[in-house]
């Protein structure tokens, strides 16, 4: 597992999930390679700067588990993006549009200090809707939101560069 298009091999393709047409990248294979995993964490971590980072904020629930190893990896603390009704504080939420319907994230008030800098990551970025959502939220409260990590970045659906507009600096694993 010396390239990282050797650890895109371990993220499996299914096709006409969740519907037909779709080419689902489902990383849980990737999960189920403890070796692969952790390599893939420790590429993810060499492309950063810990300094750059207060916080890191995971998107539930594929982020949750790249958070959670990044942040145990940096020592740092991390903030949950959470679907609605999750989460049992006080939240701000940012309602976010799907291909067909809505979605909407949720985080907690107090979570992050403004002025914070914050690490925001995901399994995958496909449009960037959900992303920029928790980067609504997290500017919203203060938050220096100025890079993200995926595994898998869509490059044709454009969120990465969504991203990159908005003066984040994006990085993915694979495409
Ligand atoms: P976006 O909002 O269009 O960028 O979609 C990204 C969000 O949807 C992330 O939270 C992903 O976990 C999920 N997602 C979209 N497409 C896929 C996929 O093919 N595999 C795994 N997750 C996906």
């Amino acid at each position: 597992l010396a390239r990282n298009e050797d650890l895109a091999t371990l993220i499996r393709t299914i096709p006409d999930y969740p519907t037909a047409g779709i080419l689902f990248r489902d990383v849980s294979t990737l999960l189920l390679d403890g070796r692969g995993f952790r390599a893939a964490i420790d590429r993810m971590i060499a492309t950063i700067d810990p300094v750059d980072i207060d916080l890191i904020a995971g998107i539930e629930a594929r982020g949750f588990i790249v958070a959670s190893a990044m942040s145990y990896a940096l020592a740092k603390g991390k903030i949950m993006l959470r679907k609605p009704g999750k989460l049992p504080g006080n939240v701000v939420g940012m309602d976010y549009a799907l291909e067909y319907g809505t979605d909407r994230l949720e985080m907690h008030v107090g979570a992050v200090s403004p002025g914070q800098k914050v690490l925001i990551v995901d399994d995958l970025i496909a449009t960037g809707g959900t992303a920029q959502a928790g980067v609504a939220l997290l500017r919203g409260q203060g938050a220096l939101v100025l890079q993200a990590r995926f595994l898998v970045d869509l490059p044709d659906l454009g969120g990465g560069d969504r991203l990159r507009a908005q003066g984040i600096e994006t990085d993915a694993l694979c495409s």
